[in-house]
């Protein structure tokens, strides 16, 4: 067997968990932008490496910086309400973020550091394969759609990110704030839920 011929194959029967692995590697020893300076840990996604629905936030908070692990504070355990409301477990789907180190103090990601980090997301995107991506806020929205589209304008469609379905929908930190946006999110995953039923029906 040529070299190339067996690291093609190597490749092929590595599968998406052992890829992801490898890449969470790359993340944690990452330094592309200055956030790896005071971050605890990086935080990198988890789920199910072929799952159908992946939701994609912004970027850790500090429970998540201290624990290494995407949406375990107060939004993310409305996040896992919301995944089981359409029959889902959390371990069903995969959760990511944009940023995967927390900006200081949760503010914004600076665009440089989106710049920086968005080809994990976009890599972690083509090794899952799913069918449908659920925009968890303006800047997860914003950065897959590119757009610069507020998300009220953006929610309640099916578009087209990186050739999966994307439905964007409302942050789990800002229903926290603005209940009456419950309903509209609610709108949202049953549309994400149906859309991996097969049915494209947005209505
Ligand atoms: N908010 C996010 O956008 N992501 C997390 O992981 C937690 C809170």
């Amino acid at each position: 067997m040529e070299m190339g011929e067996k690291s093609l194959f190597l490749e092929k029967s590595a599968g998406p968990k052992d890829a992801l692995r490898g890449l969470a590697n790359e993340v944690e020893s990452c330094e592309r932008c200055p956030l790896f300076r005071s971050r605890t840990n990086s935080v990198f996604g988890e789920g199910n490496p072929r799952a159908e629905i992946m939701f994609v936030g912004e970027a850790p908070g500090r429970d998540e910086d201290v624990k290494g692990r995407p949406f375990v504070g107060a939004a993310g355990r409305l996040l896992t309400r919301m995944i089981e409301a359409i029959d889902l477990r959390r371990s069903d789907v995969y959760i990511a973020n944009v940023l995967k180190c927390r900006p200081p103090g949760n503010r914004d990601p600076l665009p440089e550091e989106v710049d920086a980090c968005k080809e994990f997301l976009f890599k972690q995107i083509e090794l899952i394969n799913p069918k449908v991506i659920c925009g968890l806020g303006s800047h997860a929205t914003r950065t897959l759609l590119e757009t610069s589209e507020s998300i009220s304008k953006l929610r309640g469609k099916v578009h087209t990110c990186r050739s999966k379905m994307f439905v964007p929908t409302y942050h789990p930190a800002a229903l926290l704030r603005n209940t009456g946006w419950k309903r509209a999110a609610w709108e949202d995953l049953k549309l994400v839920r149906r859309l991996t039923k097969g049915s494209s029906d947005a209505g």
